[in-house]
């Protein structure tokens, strides 16, 4: 999920999604269509749409604040953010790691629905005053609006399923009390799946009800939730279960190499179109110098594939995809996902020793599971 950079605040990067533009415009036309001109009768079209636009707005702010507190919290704990991504349900904070403590868990994901609880305080208040004071309604529409979806916000996002805000809350306290995380992560994912199970079914009773587009609504969040559940407990166990487990007990030995001086039309023929995998490393004399991977070379033109060579294609090993045979799998699984490419070559003494890919991981994950080391 990258989305496009809408620009920083206190150095934490804010991103967009694609999906977000959508439930914006969406958003937008449920107030200026829907909920105001029936709430508030008797204005023009131009002022619904005023209406719904500072409401849409001050609506996506207050989404911000929310991740923003969990970012500020994040980085004091010493937890590197590089920023947030608002997306179709609301938005992610971007780590680097997960909480170290119970603790620290309980006060990143806490902050967020406090915060969202302290904005409906907020906004209901200048409502109160508004309405005392005898504003007109389409001030203190938008602010009985702001208050309410704040709240809302504030309660859904405490209910008590990974990985939403509450899921978080809960799995700290189990774990705080049990110092199992695995097994506060399982618990806290299934309270998430049967919130999902819930969402769905209230859903599907509202499409019955007659509310088409509301319970769609319910559905799909009751799906994003399960499945997020379902990622979320998946990723915890590849982290655990690699806990311990060095690169050379994962990677396939000895690898095929392709050397640097070879066009791309070269190697696509004599080695991405006979042979199975999707990288090779790169060697000159047996030692190794980088790797190159079929999407790169699909991202140049084929008519210059004669002309490059593998050497001013590939990923040079200065740029973080190597590591040595006895390094920890969890920093090796982190160099991996940061290098973009998912693989690492396994270098030691400057002899190739082995590769890294996704597959590896994925087989052996397997051969975990077959032989009952994971539950
Ligand atoms: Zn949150």
């Amino acid at each position: 999920m990258q989305g496009f950079r809408l620009g920083s605040i206190f150095g934490f990067e804010i991103r967009v999604d694609l999906s977000w533009l959508l439930i914006f415009f969406l958003v937008l036309w449920t107030l200026s269509a829907g909920l105001f001109p029936t709430n508030y009768p008797g204005f023009n079209n131009a002022t619904y749409f005023g209406m719904g636009l500072v409401a849409t707005l001050l609506f996506f702010a207050s989404l911000l604040a929310h991740e923003l507190s969990h970012s500020f919290v994040a980085r004091a704990k010493g937890i590197p953010v590089e920023g947030i991504t608002l997306f179709i349900f609301g938005g992610v904070s971007r780590t680097r790691m997960d909480a170290e403590t119970p603790g620290d868990e309980f006060q990143i994901a806490g902050v967020g629905p406090l915060i969202s609880l302290l904005l409906a305080g907020f906004f209901g208040l200048i409502w109160y005053v508004g309405v005392n004071a005898g504003w007109s309604v389409v001030f203190t529409g938008v602010f009985a609006y702001l208050a309410v979806i704040n709240l809302a916000l504030a309660i859904f996002n405490m209910l008590p399923g990974f990985p939403l805000d509450g899921g978080r809350v809960f799995r700290s306290i189990i774990w705080k009390y049990t110092g199992n995380l695995k097994k506060a992560t399982k618990i806290a994912s299934n309270g998430g799946k049967w919130l999902a199970y819930l969402l769905i079914a209230f859903g599907v009773l509202e499409m019955f009800g007659g509310a088409i587009l509301g319970g769609l609504w319910l559905i799909l969040i009751g799906w994003f939730l399960y499945s997020a559940a379902e990622v979320s407990y998946e990723q915890l166990l590849l982290r655990t279960s690699l806990e311990g487990v060095r690169a050379q007990e994962i990677m396939t030995p000895y690898p095929e190499t392709v050397s640097p001086d070879m066009n791309l039309q070269e190697l696509v023929d004599t080695y991405f179109l006979s042979r199975r995998y999707h990288s090779f490393p790169v060697a000159q004399d047996s030692h190794p110098v980088g790797l190159i991977t079929l999407t790169q070379v699909k991202d140049i033109p084929r008519e210059e594939w004669k002309y490059r060579t593998v050497q001013d294609t590939m990923i040079p090993t200065e740029n973080g995809v190597t590591a040595s045979p006895d390094e920890p799998m969890s920093k090796v699984l982190q160099k991996m996902q940061d290098s973009g490419v998912l693989r690492v070559l396994v270098i030691q003494n400057g002899l190739l020793r082995g590769i890294i890919t996704a597959n590896d991981l994925a087989n052996w994950l397997q051969r975990q599971r077959e032989l009952g080391q994971m539950t």
